[in-house]
């Protein structure tokens, strides 16, 4: 597996679980038929195998010589908490790894710290309050431009609760794009290999200076979403386990 959105950061991709994410967030970048891996998937099926569950699983485990010195991030596209022992079998051999879940019922219990998504149905009005958890990497906030309220209440929430925060400005396709409230806030632009529907410059820059803590940071910027040209999951990685685990 290689995502390109990692090449020539020092992350590498663990998936454990194949299957599409249950957890039903609208849009989710990773359940799009465009995504790399997804388009794996198609093309075995086009030569022959029928059956997605007999993909290998360790197809997406890489092995410790592959993962090198690298952070392995794990269930980007799932969810950690989902399989949580399966998950935590399968990983338990990486000296530096991370999580990913938006259910908060079991955070405490990785043991490694976990980035959490606290909105995950970002257009509800509501976001989970989840603050104690002393292996927060991040809290991952989902952004549109008419959920602002929303993202407002949590990032005051996490900044004073001392939680690093990254806004994550949220993709559309041509199968989604309906659900666009501001589309003049929105253009089709190229996200890593495909095009997407996303929130203009100007716009994205107008929400993050809404917010001049030093904790609030953005997953890319409109120039790049290449992690190799953020950092922002390596340098709090390393916080999170400098802080909390020694
Ligand atoms: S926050 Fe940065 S490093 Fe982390 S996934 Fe997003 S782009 Fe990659």
């Amino acid at each position: 597996m290689n995502n390109p959105k990692l090449i020539s950061s020092n992350l590498i991709d663990c998936i454990p679980i194949l299957e599409k994410c249950p957890n039903n967030c609208k849009p989710c970048y990773y359940n799009d038929e465009g995504l790399y891996r997804n388009q794996n998937i198609t093309d075995m099926l086009e030569m022959g195998d029928d059956d997605p569950k007999s993909i290998p699983i360790d197809r997406y485990i890489p092995s410790l010589q592959e993962v090198e010195n690298k952070i392995v991030r794990v269930n980007s596209g799932g969810d950690s908490s989902i399989k949580m022992n399966y998950v935590l079998s399968v990983t338990k051999q990486y000296p530096k790894k991370f999580y990913n879940t938006s259910l908060p019922f079991y955070l405490t219990k990785f043991p490694a710290p976990v980035v959490f998504t606290c909105n995950p149905h970002q257009d509800e009005g509501w976001f989970y309050a989840v603050s104690h958890a002393k292996n927060l990497m991040f809290v991952r906030i989902r952004v549109d431009t008419w959920n602002v309220d929303t993202i407002n209440r949590a990032v005051t929430y996490y900044a004073n609760a001392g939680v690093p925060v990254v806004l994550t400005f949220l993709y559309f396709n041509e199968s989604n794009k309906g659900t666009i409230q501001h589309p003049e806030n929105y253009y089709t632009h190229k996200h890593v290999e495909n095009d997407r529907i996303i929130i203009k410059p100007n716009v994205w820059d107008s929400i993050m200076n809404r917010y001049p803590f030093h904790n609030v940071l953005s997953c890319g910027s409109p120039e790049s979403a290449l992690c190799a040209d953020c950092g922002n999951c390596e340098l709090l990685y390393e916080r999170a386990m400098s802080i909390w685990y020694k």
